[in-house]
């Protein structure tokens, strides 16, 4: 069956004009499965990431109809790079001509096969203007089959996210970022909410089911001068742990940032009366199945797409051991989630930053209600003396999702006061 598939072309070397005409020309006569039926103007663009000093692009798109499959016109595609000399070298190097399949009639495609992977929609077209201003002269009306928006309005969301991103500036460094924390409604998560709303960032707010308490946070976000969003998903359940990742990432056409924050109460909730097994199973299900999934599903979609940050919640004494029956259940919970972290960390790079934090004692629910034993305990352990706050995990969290931080991966970062040294 015929689709209409859009395609991306580029070059940046050479004569560029003449390169992108002989492309187009060589399409047509590539296989009389393929027609071409509309091409955009030519747009002279910087170069997107790459080594410095590469020149101007041209770039246009391309409207082709075919009955080939997706992989077949992706073989076509790559012969004719091929032909016009180009090798690949370096990630976002310079090219004598690039092209790239964009949109395959409202089918998605996720083939992955060293050296002939397939991903449509592309992973980055939402992210590209100069892609989506090409292609917004041919297709402004065409649907994105994963985002449901149609191409104006995705070029309309990369301007003003461009545009919020050239903004971004000490004080406001994470303007224009796309951030979900789970688990925001309270404590350490709500805090990152709101450290990371204030550095700029667009925070999709999470909680169990509370929706009174989710949108507080959110309206808290949002007075702080940044888009916010509310979603409730019970991450005991597999199911709503893959719907969330799903609308989360359809919110703003993508994530920058995961802060895997959740996790289950077993001090102060109705979790608290449980007995040990169902404690070790809510904590099974919750901190560990739910963000290795979370974390497993918009870690390859931030890979895919190019860039990101995860960070994950660890617990500074799941090394050292603590006594007690929660030391014991915090110890499996957090020592699993820092050791997934590290091993996500080295499946996602160089393209995605993957790091844990690992508070210590925190004085969140439970610390307000703790006796004068544990009261005493948490200062004396702390080589500070006091209670650390969930600021005080929330402004470090700032500072690893941020600018500064761009070469921090594969780490777990003790936020504790000294209570664990090392
Ligand atoms: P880019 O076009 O993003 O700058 P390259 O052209 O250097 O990157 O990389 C091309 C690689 O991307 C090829 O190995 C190809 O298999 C893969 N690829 C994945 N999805 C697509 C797509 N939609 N169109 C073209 N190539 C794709
Ligand atoms: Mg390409």
């Amino acid at each position: 069956m015929a689709v209409i598939a859009y395609l991306a072309l580029g070059s940046n070397v050479g004569d560029r004009a003449a390169t992108l005409a002989a492309a187009l020309r060589a399409l047509a006569d590539a296989d009389e499965r393929i027609q071409v039926v509309r091409v955009s103007t030519w747009h002279e663009t910087d170069p997107v990431g790459g080594p410095a000093g590469q020149g101007k692009y041209l770039n246009a798109a391309a409207a082709v109809h075919t009955t080939l499959d997706p992989l077949a016109l992706l073989a076509r595609l790559q012969e004719i790079e091929q032909a016009f000399g180009r090798v690949r070298t370096v990630r976002d190097g310079p090219r004598t001509l690039d092209l790239d399949i964009l949109l395959f009639g409202d089918q998605i495609v996720a083939h992955r096969e060293p050296g002939r992977t397939l991903l449509v929609p592309h992973p980055r077209l939402q992210e590209r203007l100069f892609v989506l201003e090409p292609l917004a002269e041919i297709a402004a009306d065409v649907v994105h089959p994963i985002f449901q928006a149609t191409i104006a309005t995705l070029l309309a969301e990369a301007r003003q996210r461009l545009a919020r991103r050239r903004e971004a500036c000490p004080g406001r460094e994470l303007s224009g970022q796309r951030v979900l924390i789970t688990g925001s409604t309270s404590g350490i998560g709500r805090a990152i909410a709101l450290e990371l709303a204030a550095a700029g960032a667009d925070v999709i707010v999470h909680g169990r089911r509370s929706a009174a308490r989710a949108e507080e946070v959110r309206r808290e976000c949002q007075a702080l001068g940044v888009r916010s969003v509310a979603l409730l998903a019970d991450l005991r359940q597999e199911a709503a742990c893959a719907a969330l990742a799903h609308q989360a990432w359809q919110v703003w056409q993508g994530l920058d940032v995961v802060v895997a924050n959740a996790g289950a109460d077993t001090l102060t909730g109705e979790a608290a009366d449980w007995s040990f097994a169902e404690k070790l199973q809510l904590l099974w299900e919750v901190d560990i199945r739910a963000t290795v999934a979370l974390c497993r599903d918009l870690g390859q979609r931030l890979y895919d797409r190019g860039d990101g940050c995860l960070v994950t919640m660890g617990w500074d004494q799941a090394a050292t051991g603590m006594d007690g029956a929660s030391g014991q259940l915090f110890a499996v919970a957090k020592g699993a989630v820092m050791a997934f972290t590290l091993s996500l960390a080295a499946t996602l790079a160089p393209h995605v930053r993957v790091n844990a934090l690992a508070p210590g004692w925190i004085k969140t629910a439970w610390g307000e209600t703790a006796s004068a034993v544990w009261q005493e305990r948490a200062c004396r352990e702390a080589l500070l003396g006091r209670w650390g706050t969930p600021r005080d995990v929330a402004t470090v969290a700032r500072w690893l999702i941020g600018p500064n931080a761009a070469f921090v991966t594969g780490q777990v970062i003790r936020i504790n006061g000294g209570a664990v040294r090392g």
